[in-house]
């Protein structure tokens, strides 16, 4: 039997399976696509992101077809400046750039390639997941081998559905969607440039607050260019992304001169989240749990967060060293997080979106506060029996970058960690991280950028999860057993 069968092999069931192929466990991952969805989808993705991705080994190919993004500008039918929403160039906290974009395709390919060196990740494609049976001690799913029909099954300790907007999985837990407010058709237009463009509009996205018409434009990586246009009243759904309708919307911009279609589609920009995430067995992640519209260009991060918050906790339950309800915190911890980010989303869209005079002089009203409104949300993760919001608990870590140019994360691998004052570090220090659940890696902090980031926190001790959060700070080894206690 294998520990974990993850339904859907996107983003995130891809890094899911690289995560917890990493960690040791056996897992089949289930595709009913036989290739990756080749279209282009998500074109940003945060610093910390990019940190999973470094966890799933893809980083040094993936910064090959990545750019770092300056930021985003609103601007009004004249072209006047509403608000510049700048991103730092320089390399953040995270010890990755706060903001890159990059082509969604490109990164499931590399997700994809790097499982192939996974002993123990089997990866299933053409194979659709039709039904889930529940067993005490497991799950059998059954599929279809797509292209010759032949059915077959499999047990699994544990299924994780990362099958997308219209899971299956979350219609076996029995999941209604909680609805935050906003579904609004936009289409989608992804160009590709055929050589020197004369007009163009530079490296920051925009956002074209034209009341008549909403517009955003996306610098996409190498000479990939995107233009979300709003639908209005009177548009005709079927026929608008047809070529001959497309270049009429975006001519102040761009001519069939100039750019090749890529594609164009009609998207309707959800914000819904899954009210339940796990029953027994079954788990949700991505887009299957959780979907915001993607003016923050948060969708596909907020999966990958699932997944590095759910991997570490199927490592411990099913290596027996905690009891599954461990597996409950997933979704009291997650929900909150992703909810802050969709609602953020949702006000964010309304006042691009808007188109009538009162909703104009809101948004005008609004904007006026400037980049404050916008500025990068760090939610903690929600309340749950491993953070009590106490010293720090929940709070996203530093990536100190090491005096001999490597990454922190690198050197503890994907462990429970603590760092400790050298002067804290004695035998009853170590024996209390003998003695924890989860044995952790003790990092004395010695070097200049760990020990500004214990400075930071103000504490002696720091406990980081294998996900990069904060288990929390101590200043003594009882104070460090009472962290361990959180973890049953
Ligand atoms: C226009 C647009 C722009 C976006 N921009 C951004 C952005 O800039 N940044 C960002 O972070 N996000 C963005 N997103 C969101 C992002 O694309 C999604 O959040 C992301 O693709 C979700 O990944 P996933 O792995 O959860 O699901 P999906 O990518 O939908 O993958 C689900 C997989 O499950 C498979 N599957 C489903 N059911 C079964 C079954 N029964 N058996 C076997 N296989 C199954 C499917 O074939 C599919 O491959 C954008 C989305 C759109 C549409």
């Amino acid at each position: 039997m294998l520990d974990v069968a993850i339904i859907g092999l996107g983003p995130v069931g891809a890094t899911l399976a690289n995560l917890l192929g990493k960690l040791g466990l056996s897992v089949a991952a289930f595709d009913r696509a036989t290739e990756i969805f080749p279209l282009p989808r998500a074109v940003h993705f945060d610093g910390e992101t990019m940190r999973v991705f470094q966890e799933a080994g893809i980083t040094p190919q993936l910064l090959d077809y990545c750019h770092v993004s300056p930021g985003m500008k609103f601007v009004d039918p004249n072209g006047k400046l509403l608000v510049d929403w700048p991103r730092p160039m320089e390399v953040g906290s995270q010890g990755w750039h706060p903001s890159y974009r990059f082509h969604q395709p490109d990164l499931e390919r590399l997700l994809r390639e790097r499982l192939h060196d996974r002993r123990g990740v089997q990866v299933k494609l053409g194979c659709d997941v039709y039904a889930v049976d529940e067993h005490d001690t497991h799950l059998t799913l059954r599929y279809e081998d797509v292209c010759n029909g032949r059915l077959a099954s499999l047990d699994a300790r544990y299924v994780v559905g990362c099958d997308g907007a219209r899971s299956l999985v979350r219609r076996l837990i029995g999941s209604e969607l909680e609805d935050l407010g906003l579904h609004e058709k936009w289409l989608v237009f992804d160009a590709i440039l055929k050589g020197p463009w004369p007009r163009s509009l530079g490296d920051f996205s925009i956002q074209f607050c034209n009341p008549r018409r909403p517009a955003t434009y996306v610098r996409g990586v190498g000479n990939r260019r995107r233009w979300e246009i709003m639908l209005m009243p009177g548009d005709n759904v079927a026929e608008i992304s047809r070529p001959e309708n497309i270049w009429p919307l975006v001519e102040s911009w761009i001519s069939p001169d100039e750019a090749d279609i890529e594609r164009g589609a009609v998207y309707t920009f959800h914000s819904v989240i899954a009210q339940n995430w796990r029953k027994g067995r079954m788990l949700l992640a991505g887009d299957a749990a959780h979907q915001t519209p993607p003016f923050l260009g948060q969708g596909m991060c907020a999966g990958v967060r699932d997944a590095a918050n759910l991997a570490w906790k199927l490592q411990a339950v099913v290596s027996g060293r905690c009891a599954s309800s461990l597996l409950d915190t997933y979704q009291a911890e997650r929900h909150p997080h992703v909810a802050e980010y969709i609602r953020l989303a949702v006000r964010l869209g309304r006042l691009i979106q808007a188109t009538d005079g009162a909703q104009v002089q809101e948004r005008d009203q609004q904007f006026a506060q400037g980049p404050e409104l916008l500025r990068s949300i760090t939610p903690a993760l929600g309340a749950s029996a491993l953070n009590d919001a106490q010293g720090g608990a929940g709070t996203l870590s530093w990536q100190p970058l090491l005096r001999d140019g490597s990454y922190m994360d690198d050197k503890v691998g994907m462990n429970f960690y603590v760092v400790a004052q050298p002067g804290l570090i004695d035998d009853e220090l170590k024996a209390a991280c003998t003695a924890a659940v989860m044995k952790p890696v003790l990092v004395p902090a010695n070097e200049p950028a760990i020990a500004d980031w214990l400075d930071a926190l103000g504490a002696g001790m720091v406990v980081v999860r294998p996900d990069r959060y904060l288990l929390g700070t101590a200043n003594t080894p009882q104070e460090l057993r009472r962290l361990w206690s959180r973890l049953g």
